[in-house]
């Protein structure tokens, strides 16, 4: 870390859980290759993610001195609802280009001179308008799609979408047979209820995330010298290999902070993980044995849900690790409230190690909401999912488990809403847990996912040609 380096890149996330953690594990590969990085949060989610980190301090640790955390002002009150994203967006865009300015110069006095000058760019897809600044100091710049190449596809289709009669120019889905629709003639059939923007329930919200979304998709294929994907090519093959929309370069699975398990380092998650409790807890129990429930960041179960996943895991007889994130917790059944419940065959924790809980050998299945991220890290660690999707793209991620890479088994055939038995979560479980084509097929793309990230995989070459680019000035 004492040598110069090789070039400063500031990274600007969405301030999302499932956007800051593979930015984060980004910025780790670029200090590993002799970068230094200035990781810009907005400053509500800059404060959580140095007190989740136990170290606290914001200078990540040993060796990551080179990594520098800060926070800019989201332009929201404090008390204000920031899950309110019509809002944030909205917000962020007029608060944050001008304090990107001074921290773009090195001179934002928040410790970042040592650093100098930012010589590179790459943000999230969700925050391209910043690409109008970087464009204009002539820095090199990349963006990241943190979801599927997938999804990311059908946003810089939307206009093909609209000509074809599949949405309207607001992204509202139109009458299909079977509701189904091919984006290109090579992609598989993706059912139009449920594209990523239409989960809210609330038209006028709906519409507002379709444009934002497909705007950002588009400024960052125009605007951005590199459009980066956390996926790898042989698990969307269509989308590389057909006809493309866009060059989008797959550089993942990113690993999300499975290496770095020391408890100060620097992941960028927003709560504490429960590190001694989960991983006892499995070295306790049999490979292959526990079932491992885990809906991210942003889902929310009803109470009654809860009660009665709580109870089918109960009843299961299978070890379970459940995580039911802070605040959710006064819902769950009494017995529950000791973290030791169903007669000790059972954890609840408020937040997990995920990506170490996942690759822990006792753990054989995985209850997901199918984010992309825990799709990828179950993909990576091999471990069969049973899916059990919200919102957002999970309904497409989950077609993508179930359907096309057969890794995996829907909750739910059907998308009611209504409460899912415990009866059902039980057969469920036990059809999983006997599928052994479905974990010979995880573990298949599991070797491919290393192949991709070690040596001279595609993804890893991918990577490779990212930096060369971003070091070189603009021309
Ligand atoms: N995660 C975690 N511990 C938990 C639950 C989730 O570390 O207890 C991480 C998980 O590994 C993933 C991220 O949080 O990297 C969630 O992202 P995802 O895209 O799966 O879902 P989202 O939260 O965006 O809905």
């Amino acid at each position: 870390d004492d040598a110069a380096p090789r070039a400063h890149a500031l990274i600007l996330p969405y301030p999302a859980q499932g956007h800051v953690i593979p930015l984060m594990e980004l910025a780790h590969c670029l200090v590993d290759r002799g970068f230094a990085v200035t990781f810009v949060n907005t400053e509500h989610n800059h404060r959580r993610v140095v007190a989740a980190s136990a170290g606290g301090g914001v200078q990540a640790p040993g060796s990551r001195t080179r990594l520098r955390l800060a926070g800019v002002a989201d332009g929201m009150g404090d008390g204000e609802d920031r899950d309110n994203l019509v809002r944030l967006n909205a917000a962020m865009q007029d608060a944050i280009p001008p304090q990107l300015e001074p921290i773009l110069d090195g001179d934002d006095g928040a410790g970042g001179e040592g650093l100098g000058k930012v010589t590179c760019v790459v943000v999230d897809v969700g925050m391209s308008w910043a690409l109008d600044a970087v464009k204009r100091r002539g820095l090199p710049a990349a963006a990241l799609w943190a979801a599927s190449a997938a999804v990311l596809a059908v946003l810089l289709g939307a206009k093909k979408l609209i000509h074809d009669g599949v949405i309207d120019d607001d992204g509202a889905p139109l009458k299909l047979e079977n509701n189904s629709f091919h984006l290109t003639e090579s992609t598989p059939p993706m059912d139009a209820t449920f594209l990523a923007w239409n989960f809210m329930g609330n038209h006028d919200a709906e519409r507002m995330v379709f444009h934002y979304l497909t705007s950002m998709a588009q400024a960052a294929a125009v605007n951005a010298n590199i459009l980066l994907c956390n996926t790898f090519a042989e698990l969307e093959p269509s989308i590389f290999s057909g006809e493309s929309l866009a060059t989008i370069l797959p550089i993942g699975p990113l690993r999300t902070g499975q290496r770095y398990t020391s408890p100060e380092a620097v992941v960028g998650h927003f709560w504490q993980t429960n590190n001694d409790t989960c991983l006892t807890f499995l070295d306790e129990q049999p490979p292959g044995s526990v079932v491992y429930v885990s809906f991210g960041s942003l889902t929310v179960m009803s109470p009654e849900q809860l009660q009665e996943l709580a109870l089918g895991l109960e009843a299961s007889g299978h070890p379970f690790l459940w995580v039911v994130r802070p605040g959710l917790t006064s819902k769950l059944p009494t017995s529950f409230m000791d973290p030791m419940v169903g007669q000790g065959k059972g954890r609840v924790v408020g937040w997990a190690p995920q990506e170490q809980v996942l690759a822990h050998p006792a753990v054989g299945c995985f209850v997901t909401h199918c984010g992309w991220n825990s799709t990828l890290e179950g993909i990576r660690n091999g471990v069969p999912m049973l899916c059990w999707p919200y919102f957002t793209d999970q309904f497409t991620n989950q077609t993508y488990i179930c359907d096309i890479w057969q890794i995996g088994l829907k909750m739910v055939q059907t998308f009611g809403g209504e409460i899912v038995t415990k009866d059902i979560i039980i057969e469920r479980l036990e059809e999983l847990l006997l599928d052994e084509g479905a974990k010979e097929r995880v573990k298949r793309l599991k070797e491919l996912a290393e192949m991709n990230i070690n040596g001279k995989g595609e993804s890893m070459r991918n990577f490779n040609a990212f930096l060369e680019f971003i070091v070189r000035p603009v021309s």
